[in-house]
C-alpha cells in the first residue's frame, strides 16, 4: 500500500489538475477557484495529509466533527469550513472554530448566528444555503424566497454574507447537475441585481466529487471535493 501522504498528494494534485482544465476549458482564472477538502469520511492522519499537500481549507459537514477535528488538526494554517447543518444550539461552539459557514440556510439560524457572534465581538461570515432542486429533504432557502430574504438578512450586523451555495439534485446525471448549477448562477445574477446594501454574492459554493468540473463551467468559485481526495486510501 503506498504511503498515505503520497497517495493522499498525488489525488490531490489529480484534483487540481482537473479544477484548472475545467478553468481553462470556460476561459476562467483558475485562482478564482478554491478548493475546499471535505474531510468527513476521514480522520486526522489523512486531514493532516491534506496539509502536507497543500491543501488548507478543510469542511465537515457536522459541527461536532468538525469541533472534534480542529482540536486535533491544529496547525495555525488551516482554515475550517462547515458544509452542512448548523443547529441552533451548536452556533456557539461553531464560530470559534470556523472561516466559513456554507449553510446558512434560514433566517433563524442567522439570527442566532448574529446575536452570538456579537457576544464574541465578531462577524461570522457565511454563505446562504439554497435548496436549488427543491429536494424536500435537504435544507436552504427555496429560491423564490431569496429576494424576500435578503434586506432582513442584511440587518444583521455581525453576519456577513458572501454568496450562495447549493448541491446538485442527489443521484443525477451530469446534465441535471449543470442546469442546477446554472441556476444557482443565475439566482445569483438576479439577487446581485438588487443591489441589497452590506450583502456580496460573489462566492459561488457548489460542485463535489461527482460533479465539480461542471460547477466549475458554470461559475463556482468554492468546489467542496471529498471522495476524490481519498481514492486508493484505506478508511
Ligand atoms: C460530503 C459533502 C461534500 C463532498 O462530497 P464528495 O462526493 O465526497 O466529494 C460536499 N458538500 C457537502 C455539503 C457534503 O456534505
Amino acid at each position: 500500500m503506498p504511503d498515505l501522504n503520497q497517495q493522499i498528494a498525488e489525488n490531490v494534485s489529480r484534483v487540481r489538475e482537473r479544477m484548472a482544465d475545467a478553468a481553462h476549458r470556460s476561459g476562467r482564472d483558475i485562482r478564482s477557484v478554491r478548493l475546499v477538502a471535505v474531510t468527513k469520511y476521514v480522520g486526522a492522519d489523512e486531514a493532516r495529509a491534506l496539509l502536507a499537500a497543500g491543501c488548507y481549507e478543510l469542511g465537515e459537514s457536522r459541527p461536532q466533527e468538525l469541533w472534534k477535528k480542529s482540536g486535533l488538526v491544529t496547525d495555525a494554517a488551516v482554515r475550517w469550513h462547515l458544509i452542512g447543518h448548523l443547529q441552533r444550539n451548536k452556533v456557539r461552539r461553531t464560530l470559534s472554530s470556523v472561516e466559513l459557514i456554507h449553510s446558512g440556510d434560514s433566517l433563524r439560524l442567522l439570527e442566532m448566528i448574529d446575536a452570538e457572534a456579537a457576544r464574541d465581538g465578531t462577524t461570522a461570515e457565511v454563505l446562504l444555503e439554497v435548496n436549488i432542486s427543491g429536494d424536500p429533504d435537504k435544507h436552504g432557502f427555496a429560491p423564490d424566497q431569496m429576494s424576500g430574504a435578503l434586506p432582513a438578512i442584511a440587518q444583521l450586523p455581525h453576519v456577513k454574507v458572501l454568496g450562495l451555495m447549493a448541491m446538485a439534485a442527489r443521484g443525477t446525471d451530469c446534465a441535471t447537475a449543470r442546469a442546477d448549477f446554472g441556476c444557482l448562477r443565475s439566482l445569483r445574477d438576479r439577487l446581485h441585481d438588487l443591489r441589497v446594501p452590506g450583502i456580496s454574492l460573489e462566492e459561488l459554493s457548489m460542485g463535489m466529487s461527482g460533479d465539480f468540473e461542471t460547477a466549475i463551467e458554470e461559475g463556482a468559485t468554492i468546489v467542496r471535493v471529498g471522495k476524490a481526495l481519498f481514492s486508493g486510501v484505506q478508511p
